[in-house]
């Protein structure tokens, strides 16, 4: 089972480039910057890791701390750089990717130096390991409304470079609704359209509800919650809505979260993907390992596991012909492993 998933062509579609850095190039690029970055060795990233107070609010703390390292245009190259290289290891054919610009401008970074250190970076990654990746610049939903406006009108000259819109970051009292606005407006000049609803927020489902009803999204960042609401999952499966799921591990958790719902999610008929959110900040780590955890806690059949990732490619805002020949290229590697 382990070689087979390893082994399976792969799309992601839940991914943050700022939580996809690892302990060494944290190091490397706080002494090159010379930044206020807390932590002197890998231990002690590790350790704080897993000190972390429990929930959303304790995982972002901790998490833009880190994030604090990147500062120049070179360090979003490298970063992508090495994320796209460690896709490849893990047999990742097409990656959609976060990144938060508004968390860098407000450091006096500008968006050019941002989007183009990722864009090059990505496109080297292609050059050099053949992985796809499409961008999703992401609201910080703690942050003001016209500063979500600031952010499209930076983005402006880069359209070419960036997929989509998303909305990530502290959800407790920042609902989907407070955005109406630059989701209408990010809709007009074309771009494809998702959010996060995460876990066990005060208000899950009626979030969730806003993102379709409001937003008019294409797609939901995690959604778990769905699943406490018959119409809602009536909703999501009538408009084909792909729920990007992250059963991340802790060191303190037994398992990969939420292994049950998921399962529930998948028999209610939604469209359910499996992703690592921010991989080096859990022991879930990359796609593979992750995939290989709920495989061995869920018991899926490699069928199953087929059928994840068939979703990713579906629920993916790839051209019709690029996604039907990732989805072929699946298909025909399940056929030569016994699986129909
Ligand atoms: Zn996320």
């Amino acid at each position: 089972m382990y070689e087979f998933i390893v082994n399976m062509p792969k799309a992601e579609l839940h991914l943050h480039l700022e939580g996809s850095i690892n302990s060494t190039t944290l190091i490397k690029l706080a002494k090159r910057n010379n930044s206020e970055f807390p932590y002197q060795t890998t231990e002690e990233i590790e350790n704080a890791l897993a000190n972390r107070p429990p929930g959303l609010q304790g995982f972002l703390d901790h998490h833009y701390e880190r994030v604090l390292v990147l500062q120049k245009q070179l360090d979003f190259f490298e970063t992508t750089y090495e994320l796209v290289k460690t896709c490849k290891v893990n047999n990742i054919k097409y990656l959609e990717l976060f990144f938060d610009p508004q968390f860098h401008t407000a450091r006096g970074i500008s968006f050019d130096d941002i989007i183009m250190g990722i864009d090059e970076g990505r496109k080297k990654g292609f050059l050099d390991f053949g992985v796809e990746v499409n961008l999703i610049m992401c609201i910080n939903r703690e942050r003001t409304i016209s500063s979500g406006f600031e952010m499209l009108e930076q983005a402006k000259p880069h359209k070419d470079k960036i997929i989509g819109l998303g909305l990530d970051s502290y959800e407790e009292n920042n609902p989907p609704h407070k955005y109406t606005d630059v989701y209408a407006q990010a809709k007009k000049e074309g771009y494809r359209l998702t959010a996060h609803c995460d876990v066990d927020m005060k208000n899950s489902t009626r979030n969730i509800w806003e993102c379709l009803e409001i937003l008019d999204v294409e797609r939901i960042d995690h959604g778990i919650n769905s699943i406490e609401d018959p119409k809602l999952v009536q909703e999501l499966v009538r408009r084909k809505i792909c729920l990007t799921t992250c059963p991340i591990k802790r060191p303190c958790d037994p398992q990969p979260q939420d292994i049950d719902r998921i399962r529930e999610m998948v028999n209610l008929g939604l469209c359910v993907t499996l992703n690592t959110d921010d991989p080096p900040e859990f022991e879930t780590g990359y796609l593979s390992n992750l995939l290989y955890l709920v495989q061995q806690a869920s018991h899926y059949s490699k069928n199953d596991m087929v059928q994840f990732m068939r979703n990713a490619f579906d629920g993916s805002w790839l051209q019709m012909d690029a996604k039907n020949k990732y989805i072929e290229a699946l298909l025909e590697y399940a056929e030569s492993h016994g699986v129909n």
